[in-house]
């Protein structure tokens, strides 16, 4: 779309450009199979690792590939040209786990769980949900209790991305009963004794990515792998929240663009009454009021990446973009899915699965209404 190209400078298009090259050639071709499957091949990691596709908008000096907030929103862009937003948000769970260990960890954290995430290696995920406790983040139970160098934890985590094979789990405790600060981050491993999957989830949408519920179950936790220092987890969680919005504005921007493309080609070809249905008026002002919409949305996401970049705090405006973006991308594939009839309701079709997994955009990653708390509080 040439009309936000001053958005862009040569290294957002190089990222994009990459990004959908290797979904269009690692994803696409299999995209059908791994849905139906409700997972993907873990060598994936690796491939787009090697790509330089895993690193975008992590630092170099962590074992990234360099970038910032655009960079990301032209990652997710050019991923989800692979047709499942399953797999894009599997392989991007690193964008959720990894930034508070930079932020606040250890270099040797850093060392030992950033860099092999990264490269592909390991599977990271973040676990803040709990069975008990979504929205309310101050309200989660799992306990972590110091005993000389570690740390024991019980628990649950729930509806966590990548969970089910995720070798490295950045993991909210509770390590005093203050609301706020009582919160702070461990690594987890998952081979550690105590830790097991209870339950991997059956999903409407974002099939290809695995999601668990994960049980704590006396885990003994050595305590060099708290992040920070204990009772700073929620300011960190809050900060890195603005870019995880970002991100599923970013997913739904995709999902609207995606539908209408799919459905411009398909009205053009369809043809009732010995005529394209793209010929019929209100086809027409269908396909008028989608790209509007879409334009619109990208605008906005592409406003808020680069405003955050540029350090401003753009809290309300990415949860505005968040929410426009669930709206829109449910919106747009409704409309993609009417206007391929019959076939918009085939699970082989793409826009199909496109309004499957945008159902989950005014859920995940904080709800539409919670978005609206923020929004209207901060106005
Ligand atoms: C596919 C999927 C993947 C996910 N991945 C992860 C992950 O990787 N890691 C992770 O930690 N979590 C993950 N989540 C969890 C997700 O972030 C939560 O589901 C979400 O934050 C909502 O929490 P909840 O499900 O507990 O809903 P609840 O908080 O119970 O909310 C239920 C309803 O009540 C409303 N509500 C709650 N509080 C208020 C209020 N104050 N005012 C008005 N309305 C309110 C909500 O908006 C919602 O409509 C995932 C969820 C899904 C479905």
């Amino acid at each position: 779309m040439q009309f936000l190209d001053n958005f862009l400078d040569e290294t957002h298009h190089m990222v994009r450009a990459t990004c959908r090259r290797f979904a269009e050639t690692e994803i696409a071709p299999h995209a059908y199979e791994w849905e139906e499957a409700e997972e993907f091949p873990r060598a994936l990691y690796n491939t787009a690792a090697e790509a330089g596709v895993l690193g975008v908008g992590f630092p170099e000096e962590v074992g990234g590939s360099g970038g910032s907030y655009l960079h990301a929103v032209m990652a997710i862009e050019g991923l989800m040209r692979g047709g499942s937003t399953g797999v894009t948000v599997g392989l991007g769970t690193a964008g959720i786990a990894l930034p508070a260990i930079i932020q606040s960890g250890s270099a040797e954290l850093i060392d030992r769980f950033v860099r092999p995430a990264l490269a592909g290696e390991t599977v990271s995920a973040l676990c803040i949900t709990e069975p008990g406790a979504g929205s309310d983040v101050a309200g989660i139970q799992t306990r972590a209790i110091r005993e000389g160098d570690s740390y024991r934890v019980n628990g649950s985590k729930m509806f966590i991305t990548s969970g089910v094979r995720a070798d490295i789990l950045t993991t909210l405790v509770r390590t005093s009963d203050d609301p706020h600060l009582g919160l702070s981050f461990l690594v987890i491993e998952s081979a550690s004794p105590g830790v097991s999957v209870s339950r991997s989830l059956k999903k409407t949408g974002w099939r290809a990515s695995d999601t668990a519920e994960i049980a704590f179950d006396d885990v003994v936790v050595p305590a060099d792998q708290l992040v920070g220092p204990e009772g700073s987890a929620f300011v960190t969680l809050m900060k890195n929240f603005q870019m995880e919005r970002l991100a599923l504005a970013a997913y739904g921007m995709a999902t609207a663009e995606i539908a209408l493309e799919e459905t411009k080609k398909y009205v053009a070809e369809r043809k009732a009454f010995d005529r394209p249905i793209g010929s019929f008026q209100v086809t027409r002002h269908k396909i008028a009021d989608m790209a509007t919409q879409v334009v619109a949305l990208k605008t906005l996401v592409y406003q808020v990446a680069k405003r955050m970049e540029e350090g401003f705090d753009a809290t309300t405006e990415v949860s505005m973009a968040k929410n426009l973006a669930a709206e829109t991308a449910i919106a747009v594939t409704y409309e993609a899915v009417q206007l391929h009839g019959g076939m918009g309701y085939m699970r082989e079709t793409l826009v199909e699965r496109l309004s499957r997994d945008a159902r989950l955009l005014p859920i995940g990653g904080g709800t539409q209404e919670i978005m609206k708390e923020i929004i209207s509080r901060r106005l």
